[in-house]
């Protein structure tokens, strides 16, 4: 046994080991995984709003415009193109654009295009917000400094190097010239031709983005780009509608961003995409769900926004929050299947144990019991054989010269082969039981016990025995009985009660021992009651089995086999019925047999 339970502790408690090894390494993976996650995010937003920017920059400076005129188009006409800013829809996340062509410290509003939104009734209204929104980005920058020139440079600085690009003079000369003198520049149309193909080199910078609150503590997202002309000297008499171009130029050019797309929708509609199930995605103020591991964003910095003031994008906070109760939920999950295992692999173990234990505990008593039957019926028989031979000898002898007394001692020796005929023929009768020879038949209880009468109630001087009564019930239906079995069955109770309760004849309230017959519903019964010591509780279901005897072997002073209630019980039970034993109320042992009705 030790064999098979040491080896399943030994697996069990690595079994625990490791398992709580894994959750310990999970835990610690935590933080890793993140941030992971959220270095997944940032990058996905980054790239986002890369691709936006990036697809802005490659937008000539000459769409920010109602209508432009493309390079390649001039031709015996000029013809000018709706602009895409006022045509199509903005793309995702991006709100409308505006410029400023060398006015933007002026107090007067920049051009703005708002896409398809201009047909919107509200258009006026977004209009102005818009150019509300222009208008606070003046006053950062022009709080910053306050010198008209130097104002100019900072705004230039702000916006980094920028790159040379090449384009025909018509196109930056129409473009740049105020749309409404569009007469003028049919006009000029000879002398432009003429310029085709001589480039102004326009310096562009990149799209720099700002983030900032207003006093009303509304949101902007702003980017800018600066493009700049250099001055022309092209065109020495040039018409009023090109007298801009001989002076340097430059317009800022720029578009507001969605603050609400960029601070939540983006990062929502990534998130599901990025992030595992058990990472969650936080906007400033939401509550860290319990026992998990955060990770924050600084949105704003992450997309290189520019900030005004250190806590302005404070709203802009994103975090991963990483649950760890799923960890926990699942070691938990997993101990609980571990225990159940480990319980039930006890429980068979434990089984097994008891069971096995039990069986062995049985052979050996049943093999105790088989030992004490043998020294018990070699005491029996040595005991009447002695008896006997020793009667004999003396008769043989001659030594017995008293008549009565050689009377008494054959009676003896008669008396000593009946008991030895009765404990052999029990050995047999109990052979035949066990190889159920027998089978029940139909019959009549009370005549069988009438004719026991005689033997049992006859005593030892001849007379009538005073121990004994019958109480038969009469009129009682047929049962399945065997004649000599029903005989066996109450000579072996009347006997063991005479054995262990007899009856003190001299006491006038001692009570007879009774056999009664009677009928309770579907059986019938035989009792046999007596007024002697009892049996005890714990040896009441033992008595029935082969060789049991009450009490110690070698400390019993009564003759027996431990074989009479066996075999009262192999022959009730070949009847089909049964037999049980209780205390009698009152004091005393009640042996009742059932039996089957017929
Ligand atoms: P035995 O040969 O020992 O009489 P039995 O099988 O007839 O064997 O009886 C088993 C045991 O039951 C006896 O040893 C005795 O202790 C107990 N016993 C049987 N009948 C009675 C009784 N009427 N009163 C008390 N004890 C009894």
């Amino acid at each position: 046994m030790g064999l098979l339970v040491l080896p399943t502790l030994v697996l069990g408690a690595l079994h625990w080991r490791a398992l709580r090894k894994n959750h310990e390494d999970a835990l610690a993976a935590v933080p890793g995984e993140a941030a992971d996650a959220a270095r997944r995010l940032s990058d996905a937003i980054s790239r986002q709003l890369d691709s936006l920017i990036e697809a802005e920059s490659r937008r000539p400076f000459y769409e920010y415009s109602r209508n432009y005129f493309p390079p390649g188009t001039i031709g015996a006409d000029l013809a000018f193109f709706p602009s895409p800013l006022v045509r199509d829809p903005q793309p995702e996340g991006l709100l409308g654009w505006f410029e400023f062509q060398n006015n933007f410290f002026s107090s007067q509003p920049p051009e703005i295009y708002g896409g398809m939104r201009e047909q919107e009734p509200s258009w006026p209204a977004i209009r102005s917000d818009w150019i509300e929104a222009t208008r606070a980005l003046r006053k950062l920058e022009e709080r910053e400094v306050s010198d008209p020139v130097l104002r100019f440079q900072q705004l230039r600085l702000r916006h980094g190097p920028a790159t040379e690009q090449g384009l025909p003079y018509p196109v930056v000369a129409v473009n740049l010239s105020p749309e409404n003198d569009v007469g003028c520049l049919r006009d000029s149309l000879a002398e432009l031709r003429v310029l085709e193909e001589e480039a102004v080199a326009l310096r562009t910078t990149r799209f720099h983005l700002r983030f900032f609150l207003e006093e009303s503590r509304r949101s902007r997202a702003v980017a800018t780009r600066m493009v700049l002309v250099p001055g022309q000297q092209m065109l020495p008499n040039m018409p009023s509608c090109f007298s801009g171009m001989r002076n340097p130029t430059y317009l800022l050019q720029g578009f507001l961003i969605d603050p609400d797309w960029l601070g939540r929708e983006l990062p929502l509609q990534l998130a599901k995409e990025v992030l595992d199930p058990e990472q969650k995605l936080l906007f400033w103020g939401d509550d860290a769900p319990p026992q998990s591991h955060i990770v924050s964003i600084d949105l704003l910095s992450l997309l290189d926004f520019e900030l005004p003031r250190d806590g302005d994008g404070r709203t802009f906070q994103l975090a991963i929050a990483m649950d760890r109760r799923n960890l926990d939920l699942k070691l938990r999950s997993q101990e609980l299947h571990f225990l159940g295992v480990a319980g039930m692999l006890v429980l068979t173990l434990g089984t097994g144990l008891v069971l096995l234990l039990r069986s062995v505990n049985r052979d050996l008593e049943a093999a105790r019991r088989t030992g004490n039957f043998v020294s018990a019926v070699t005491h029996e028989l040595r005991t009447p054989l002695s008896a006997i031979r020793l009667h004999g000898e003396m008769l043989s002898e001659g030594w017995v010269k008293d008549e009565d007394q050689r009377r008494e001692y054959y009676r003896r020796i008669l008396r000593e082969s009946t008991r030895l005929e009765t404990l052999v023929e029990r050995v047999l009768h109990k052979g035949q039981l066990t190889r159920n020879e027998l089978s029940p038949e139909p019959g009549d209880l009370n005549p069988i016990l009438e004719s026991l009468r005689p033997t049992l109630m006859l005593s030892e001087d001849g007379g009538d025995a005073r121990d004994l009564v019958f109480e038969l019930e009469s009129d009682l239906p047929a049962v399945m009985l065997h004649a000599d079995c029903i005989r066996s069955i109450v000579i072996n109770l009347v006997e063991n009660a005479r054995k262990y309760a007899p009856v003190n004849l001299n006491d006038p309230a001692g009570e007879p021992i009774c056999v009664r017959t009677h009928r309770a519903g579907d059986d019938v019964l035989i009792d046999v009651l007596d007024r002697g010591p009892g049996i005890p509780a714990q040896e009441r279901e033992r008595i029935f089995e082969a060789f049991y005897r009450v009490g110690n072997e070698s400390t019993r002073s009564t003759k027996g086999t431990g074989l009479g209630l066996h075999l009262v019980a192999l022959q009730a039970e070949a009847m089909g019925g049964r037999v049980e034993v209780q205390e009698r109320s009152g004091g005393g042992t009640l042996f009742r047999v059932h039996l089957r009705l017929a």
